[in-house]
């Protein structure tokens, strides 16, 4: 299946206009097709898998932004420390410790932002709601204990419902704004300046809702096998 040129164009200009950020997420995905959208001057690609995204970063150009949007293992984390430039699905405090740890040890800043579930199914990573509503007060204690001072945080991060109910994504999406402006009002010194949520069928939606970076696979490099 060929990258379709026409809609990442199209897309990148609607995005622009409304200050929204674009990560091409190029899982399964071949260098080949990561190159025709670079191309294009696509910068920011997403990658589900360590290893794949290892082998993919070794042979694409080092300006390409790397994003890692899947589920991360802590004995991973080493692999991407040292180019990562923003880890999407940081959902327990275990892990942020191990971000914290290797970051230090290789002498790096780590963005990452925090993945909340707000969808209805059981099967989706992230800080539980009822976690979510202790998230500020945990970090802030954390941090005046002196924890993270290698991380960055620059937001949060959710996957909608699969769903066709626009009503129930839109309740989601609008529920993460709203925790993530409480966040920011509280941990006003982090200055979050990134929501990542949205997909190739709900990005309109999470646009609406106060996305400022979505995260658009098929639409642009065709359906997934
Ligand atoms: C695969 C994936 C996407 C992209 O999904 P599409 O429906 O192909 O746009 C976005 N975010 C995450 C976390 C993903 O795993």
């Amino acid at each position: 299946m060929a990258v379709n040129k026409e809609a990442y164009l199209q897309l990148i200009t609607e995005l622009k206009s409304r200050n929204v950020g674009l990560v091409a997420v190029s899982k399964t995905k071949t260098v080949q097709d990561i190159l025709e959208l670079y191309e294009l001057g696509q910068k920011d690609f997403g990658e589900n898998y360590v290893q794949e995204l290892l082998e993919k970063q070794k042979q694409l150009p080092d300006d390409i932004r790397w994003h890692f949007i899947g589920h991360l293992q802590r004995n991973k984390v080493k692999f991407l420390v040292p180019f990562i430039h923003l880890i999407h699905g940081v959902d327990n405090f275990r892990l942020l410790d191990e971000i914290d740890h290797q970051a230090k040890k290789a002498g790096h800043l780590v963005h990452c932002l925090l993945q909340v579930h707000i969808a209805v199914e059981a099967t989706k990573f992230g800080f539980s709601p009822e976690e979510s509503v202790q998230l500020s007060e945990t970090i802030q204690k954390y941090r005046q204990m002196k924890k993270y001072e290698n991380i960055r945080i620059r937001g949060l991060m959710g996957m909608s419902s699969f769903s066709e109910n626009e009503d129930l994504i839109r309740s989601e999406f609008g529920k993460l704004t709203l925790l993530f402006n409480d966040m920011n009002a509280k941990l006003s010194d982090l200055k979050m300046d990134t929501l990542s949520m949205g997909m190739s069928n709900d990005y309109k939606i999470a646009v609406e809702e106060g996305s400022t970076l979505v995260r658009i696979g098929s639409m642009l490099f065709g359906a997934r096998v």
